[in-house]
C-alpha cells in the first residue's frame, strides 16, 4: 500500500466516526441491518434482516414500523413481482430500499426505507395499483346488505 493513500486513509479516519456518531444520534433511530440465512424466528423492533447466502439476498424481512407487529417481507429476486432492490451504506451498513413498502391488508402503511430510517408517505385513500381492494367500503356493505335482504330473505 502506496505512503499516499495510507496518509488519506488516516486522515478520513475521525470523519468516518463522525459520520457514525451522526448516524446513530440523530432522530428517529435508525433500523440495524442483520445479515442473515434464513427468516427468523424473532423479530425484533429496529431490525431489516437480510435473508441470503454467500453474497445472494432473496428476501428483506422486517416488523412492520406502525406497531401493528405484523411481518413485512419484501422479494429481492429478479423475474419475479413485485420486486425490491436495496443499496447498504459502506461506512454504516444502512439499508436503502426501492421502492417505497405499502402494505394492501390490515394497516395499509406506506413509507420508505432510507439509509435504515422509515419515512412515512403521507396518507392517501387510493390503494397500489394492480391491488384488489381487501377491505369493501362501508357503501359496498349497505348496498350489498340491501340486495340481499330486499327479495324473499325470510
Ligand atoms: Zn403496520
Amino acid at each position: 500500500m502506496n505512503v499516499l493513500k495510507q496518509v488519506q486513509a488516516w486522515l478520513r479516519w475521525p470523519f468516518k466516526q463522525l459520520k457514525h456518531v451522526w448516524f446513530w444520534l440523530r432522530w428517529p433511530a435508525p433500523h440495524r441491518t442483520v445479515v442473515v440465512d434464513e427468516l427468523p424466528e424473532q423479530f425484533r423492533d429496529k431490525e431489516i434482516y437480510l435473508i441470503g447466502e454467500n453474497g445472494h439476498f432473496w428476501c428483506v424481512a422486517m416488523l412492520c414500523p406502525c406497531g401493528c407487529s405484523e411481518v413485512i417481507q419484501l422479494n429481492l429476486v429478479a423475474g419475479t413481482r413485485p420486486l425490491w432492490t436495496f443499496k447498504l451504506d459502506s461506512d454504516t451498513r444502512a439499508i436503502t430500499l426501492s421502492p417505497s413498502i405499502w402494505r394492501t391488508v390490515g394497516c395499509r402503511s406506506h413509507f420508505h426505507v432510507r439509509l435504515g430510517r422509515v419515512q412515512w408517505s403521507p396518507p392517501t385513500k387510493h390503494l397500489p395499483p394492480n391491488q384488489p381492494n381487501p377491505q369493501p367500503n362501508r357503501q359496498m356493505i349497505q348496498r350489498h346488505h340491501k340486495t340481499a335482504s330486499e327479495p324473499s330473505s325470510r
